[in-house]
């Protein structure tokens, strides 16, 4: 282990270096400047020009839009590391706006390369796409394409544009504004004062049952007058979006998502029939953790009650335990691991000024990615760091390959690779670690996360067909219709393991992705359990996975989910596939219980 940055406790003293992408902001501005005259230059040279493109055009044009795409990705992601550790930073906020306006131009000034090329007939598009020089953003050019069977005539187009500040945004707003206004008394144990939506819920991880139970009932009382707002935005939203379909010619509420996702219908139905046929899962162990707290059954403010979580890990133990456990994966992925902390690439001393949570930037094709964490030396920071370098694994191994139109994955693939870095490393830590409590800390750990992305993720879209299907067939979306497929879906997920409160019904009335993109959630249960599938494979196959799994990695977005899963001999539009995944969390179960 190469000791870089001195740590204490709690990761003192562990800093990145923003250096490393750009000088200083002088420079960042000049990058950003130099960005938009190569943007208004590409404009002026081939504005109208698509539909006499030969191949060799198509491919310098491509390259000059990746050179044009990294240098913005940098300068952005420089402003944007940087705030996040100095979120009070002037200098910072000033380059993060300047970035901003000068995404927007940059972006008015290319964006008619993606809708002349998207206008191309099929057959010039299509010899286009067998040619040799555009071979590497082969994907990307086809899935470009891809919503144009449901493209408008230009009019029409901006017409529905047009309209969509007054027809979307304006519920969206209202929304997001009703329910960042909730602020109701409570006493969360140091006298009555006002708390939000966000801060409610985090109650359900007291340890103090009646505070758990008393956050959420207030929280569906300050709830409750608010849900026929809340309910006619939605109901406006879903009507709105089914007028869309039907204009575009899609097949069904859920297809315009799929497409985005580059899921075959098929193959999300498979993933949720599996998923829906092993609750029974969820329930033994909510029934487990009743006994556990010496109750006769679970309440919905229960489910994430702490049962302790064993022994504390100092940063250095943390960085030794993911080390080693990828060392144990291939020694490939340890050296990509490494150089993170080595050159200086991650932030994980927490501290005033810097924003909370973990995340991995992804930075740009032709720049190394940056990683913050906020450790605290718990066991929890431990995972977070894993997943946060799978998602730099990802970013690496792409960039080696892909350009920087083709290196991002889309949200059904992003988070197999942080998901599976989690996985290795609990694999790990089960072999080594010696503590019982800390064991068992880390089991529930995972069991428990697995159940919020498998299950819940799974629910939420079920819920939302079932809204669309309704207004589909004329009914308006009242509170009491919501309350009630809500209910109906929930019953489903619980049974009768865990009994839900009265004011459970208005659960949906908050929740922001059914208000911003219908049917986001799947994906995230799509990417959990497909990495849990993928994990099984690995324990099955040893060694030999292991290739495999890197050129997986190199493929970022060059390819459909679809085609990256299947290099693994796995057919996703079999159940059976699913089931494996779900095999796995039973295996965890049987190690919680
Ligand atoms: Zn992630």
């Amino acid at each position: 282990m190469t000791a870089i940055a001195a740590s204490g406790p709690r990761a003192q003293g562990v800093r990145w270096d923003l250096s490393r992408l750009v000088a200083d902001a002088g420079t960042a501005r000049s990058l950003l400047g130099d960005s938009r005259l190569a943007a208004e230059a590409f404009q002026e040279r081939y504005h109208g020009r698509i539909a006499s493109f030969g191949a060799a055009d198509l491919g310098a044009a491509l390259a000059e839009l990746a050179a044009i795409e990294n240098a913005v990705s940098r300068v952005g992601s420089y402003a944007g590391l940087w705030r996040s550790v100095d979120v009070n930073d002037d200098e910072a906020r000033d380059l993060e706006a300047t970035v901003e306006q000068e995404y927007v131009a940059i972006a008015n000034a290319l964006r008619f390369f993606e809708l002349e090329w998207i206008a191309l007939d099929d057959a010039a598009a299509g010899a286009l796409l067998e040619a040799p020089e555009v071979e590497r953003d082969r994907h990307h050019l086809a899935t470009m394409r891809r919503y144009r069977p449901h493209k408008l005539t230009a009019p029409e187009e901006r017409i529905w544009a047009e309209r969509s500040p007054a027809a979307t945004a304006a519920w969206q707003n209202l929304f997001e504004q009703t329910v960042a206004n909730v602020k109701v008394a409570f006493d969360g144990g140091d006298g009555a004062r006002d708390h939000t939506v966000d801060e409610l819920l985090a109650y359900v991880h007291a340890g103090d049952r009646a505070l758990r139970i008393g956050a959420l009932d207030t929280l569906y009382a300050a709830l409750e007058p608010l849900t026929p707002v809340l309910a006619h935005c939605y109901d406006s939203l879903v009507a709105d979006r089914l007028v869309d379909d039907r204009l575009r010619s899609y097949d069904g509420p859920m297809a315009q998502r799929n497409l985005g996702n580059e899921l075959e219908t098929p193959v999300v139905e498979a993933m949720m029939a599996a998923i829906e046929a092993r609750h029974d899962i969820a329930h033994r162990w909510y029934r487990h953790k009743a006994g556990l707290l010496g109750l006769g059954r679970l309440h919905l403010a229960d489910q994430y009650a702490p049962l302790g979580e064993g022994r504390s890990f100092p940063y250095a133990e943390s960085r030794e335990i993911v080390r080693a456990a990828f060392a144990r994966f291939s020694g490939e992925v340890e050296a990509v691991s490494e150089a993170f902390f080595t050159e200086r690439r991650v932030d994980a001393e927490p501290r005033q000024g810097k924003r909370g949570g973990a995340f991995c930037a992804s930075v740009a094709q032709d720049a190394d990615s940056f990683i913050l964490l906020n450790h605290t030396d718990r066991l929890r920071d431990v995972m977070t760091m894993a997943h946060e370098l799978g998602h730099g694994m990802h970013f690496t191994y792409a960039a080696r390959r892909q350009t920087a139109l083709s290196f991002h994955a889309g949200i059904a693939i992003a988070e197999v690779p942080s998901t599976f870095a989690e996985l290795i490393t609990f694999d790990y830590l089960m072999d080594r670690e010696t503590d019982a409590d800390t064991r068992a800390a880390l089991v529930r750990q995972e069991l428990e996360s697995s159940f919020a992305t498998v299950f819940r993720q799974t629910m939420m879209a079920r819920y939302e067909s079932d809204a669309y299907a309704a207004r589909g067939a004329g009914r308006t979306l009242t509170p009491d219709r919501l309350a009630a497929f809500w209910l109906d879906r929930n019953d489903r997920q619980y049974g009768d393991a865990v009994e839900l409160p009265d004011g459970y019904r208005f659960g949906w009335s908050y929740i922001p992705h059914f208000i911003s993109t219908r049917f986001y959630t799947y994906a995230y249960a799509f990417a959990h359990l497909a990495s849990l599938v993928l994990y099984a494979v690995w324990r099955e196959e040893g060694a030999s996975f292991v290739p495999r799994y890197l050129a997986f990695l190199e493929l970022g977005g060059a390819a459909s989910p679809q085609d990256q899963l299947g290099a693994f001999g796995i057919d996703l539009a079999d159940e059976a596939t699913w089931h494996r995944g779900l095999d796995e969390m039973e295996r965890l179960l049987e190690l919680a219980l």
